[in-house]
Parts: structure tokens; sequence; C-alpha cells
């Protein structure tokens, strides 16, 4: 069982994911739609003319070529001093979730690395192939043959490379063209406009597939969508928080329990109340924070008269009121829906998720309203 201080650093988990190895200092974790692009691959695979073994070899390289690529964004985001959270792979290429968004000078080199990386395998095949002359080039390089393998590895390297270099968001390119506009116009017009891109293309890419009676292509279109959504919905939260602080989107009236409070108190205080996350009292000092996760793990595990002290977080996330949120919400990750908020040692408040984003609604209100009454106050 992981320690309270792994779990804490664990990020939000993508639901669906099957399996992880450690790679670099790295998690790697695989959706199982990546599995299901592994079966296709063998399936498509076996009515080849190759033999297995180059079948094998070949599915491996596809898969550690996308990896590298990951890879690759990870490593220059190291060198620009940030953690990569872990590595999903999907069956689109991969995503390498960062503990920070990259400034937009950084962003191009961390975007450019994955595709460099599949430029630079596809371009040593070929260099060694016509060094050596071992391998011809094949004729059909939509077939693989033992013969062909290292080119159709080659080739499948110059793909991905091609692919990811789309300008569309999530896609490499699309980062890439919104660093570029970036330094042109404000950054979450920048983002807005790659991922309208993004959107626009997904489109296409699945009104073609449709047309083309291609599931292949509809399922990439539908991802590259919605991942291009999600991109857009961040880049708005980021604007929304920018120059806030913590004091303006904390909870003040909360509700807290004691050290010697059993599971059965919080979970009363779980039902009566709509809070979610409840700090713990020894005396007049914080000594944990139990979460709903934490207080539902107690209760199927050590029952309602288990101790609110022993199913606790004791590395409980910390900040105090005059932080910006901007450094505030990425400790909101993983299985923190909570940081405490003090003032002098003293217990002020409660950041949490929830709160969060009904204060980013309330500014977009604020913003939207602001914006009427200057049209109003300024006729054309
Ligand atoms: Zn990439």
């Amino acid at each position: 069982m992981p320690s309270e201080s792994e779990q804490r650093s664990e990020p939000r988990r993508i639901p669906g994911c099957v399996g992880t190895v450690n790679i670099l200092g790295v998690p790697v974790r695989f959706h199982f739609t990546f599995w299901l692009i592994v079966v296709a691959l063998i399936v498509y695979g076996a009515r080849g003319k190759q033999s297995a073994a180059a079948l094998t070899i070949y599915i491996l390289s596809i898969f550690g070529s996308v990896l590298l690529h990951e890879l690759g964004h990870a490593m220059v985001a190291r060198r620009f001093g940030i953690r990569t959270l872990d590595i999903v792979m999907l069956p689109i290429g991969g995503l390498a979730r960062l503990e920070r968004a990259p400034k937009a000078h950084e962003e191009v080199w961390v975007a450019l690395a994955g595709p460099v990386v599949n430029l630079l395998i596809a371009g040593s095949i070929f260099l060694w192939l016509t060094l050596t002359g071992v391998a011809p080039l094949p004729d059909n390089w939509l077939e693989i043959t033992d013969q062909s393998l290292l080119p159709m590895i080659a080739t499948a390297n110059l793909v991905l490379a091609a692919f990811n270099l789309l300008p569309a968001f999530p896609m490499d390119g699309g980062r890439i063209l919104r660093s570029l506009l970036s330094k042109f116009r404000p950054e979450h017009e920048a983002t807005r406009t790659a991922a309208r891109i993004g959107m626009g293309m997904a489109a296409m890419m699945g009104l073609y597939g449709l047309l083309a009676l291609n599931p292949f292509l509809i399922f990439i279109a539908f991802f590259v969508y919605v991942g291009a959504m999600q991109e857009s919905l961040a880049s708005q939260q980021q604007v929304l928080i920018r120059g806030e602080k913590v004091h303006s989107a904390m909870v003040t009236d909360f509700r807290t329990l004691l050290h010697g409070d059993s599971i059965r108190d919080a979970a009363n205080l779980l039902l009566s109340t709509t809070q979610q996350d409840f700090p713990v009292l020894t005396g007049s000092h914080v000594s944990g924070l139990l979460t709903r996760t934490a207080l539902l793990r107690a209760m199927a595990t050590e029952g309602p008269e288990g101790y609110v002290a022993g199913a606790m977080d004791r590395n409980f996330a910390k900040v105090s009121p005059d932080m910006d949120l901007t450094d505030a919400v990425p400790l909101l990750t993983g299985n923190n829906s909570c940081a405490l908020v003090f003032q002098d040692e003293r217990l002020v408040g409660l950041l949490t998720a929830e709160n969060l984003s009904e204060f980013l609604v309330l500014r977009e209100i604020r913003n939207a309203r602001q914006r009427s009454q200057v049209e109003e106050n300024e006729p054309v």
C-alpha cells in the first residue's frame, strides 16, 4: 500500500488506464484504447506475409517510437525544470502530462521534442539502410514483410512525426502554433485560435472518416476534438484566475472535526453539510485533513467505530490567503481536492475544487456584465 506522501504526489488519474511502468523516473500508464490498437495491429498484421517474429518486432517498435516521442517531451520539459506527472499512452500517440504548463517560449521546444525524436529514428534507419544496402526499400510500402521491416518502422515514425505536427490542438503542432501566435496576441486568444483550428480539423477528419467509412479516422477525430475542447477550457480557467488571490475563492464558513472523533461523527457531518473535506483539530492545532475519499475508505475498512485520526491525511496541502490562485490551483490535483488556508498558523479557510468552480462561474458572469456595460456606455 502506498504511503500517504506517495498518494499525495500522484496526479489526477485518467480513467480507463490499465497497467503502469516506470521509465527514466516517469510513470507510463496505458489507456485501454491503446491496447485495442495493439490488438488491431496484430489482427491486421496476421494477414500479412511476414513472420510472427517480424510482426512482434514491428508492433514493439511502433510502441517504442510513441513512447520515445513522449519521453522526448518529458526530457526537454525537465530541462526547463518541469516535472512530468505521467505519460498516458493513447491511440493518438500518448500524452505527457506536465506538472505545470510550459511558458510560451518553452512550449515550442517541449512540443518540438516529440516529433524530432521520430524524425531522428526515421532518419537513422534510412541512413543505415542507405549506407549498408542490407535491406532494399520495399516495392509496397503498406505491406509488412520480413525484408521491409526496417523501412516500415522508419515510415511509421515519419507518419507519427507528420501527424503530430498537424497545427491542431492537442497535437504538438497545435502547441507550436499557439506559442507562435502568442507572440502577437494575448495567450488565451492564441489558445482559443489554436483550439478552434484543432476542432475544425477534427470535424473535417471525422466527416472524411464517415464518408470514407473509416472508423479509425472517426476514432482519432473524436480524440482530437475532445482534446482541443479541454485545452480551450483549461486556458479560459487560467485567464479567469489570473491576478486573483486565494482569499477571494476560499471557503470561510466551514466545519472541523476533533482528533478523537469517530468515523461515524465524520459521516454525520458529511451528510448534514455540503462540505466534503474536514480539517481535524488537536486542541487549537490542525493535525490533519479528512477527505471524503479517505472517510469513505475508512468507513468500508474500519467501520463507523474507527477514528478520524487513523484515516486523516497528515501531509495536507497548505496555502496562504495572499498566495496567487495561479500557484495554488495546481495543488488541487490527484487525491488533493482541498488545500487548507493558514494565516499566521491560524486556519482561516479551505480552498476546494468545488468552490473554485463556483468562483470561476461567478467571475465569468462578472466579466460578461462588465463587457456589456462597456458596450452600453460606448456606443459605436
Ligand atoms: Zn507529442
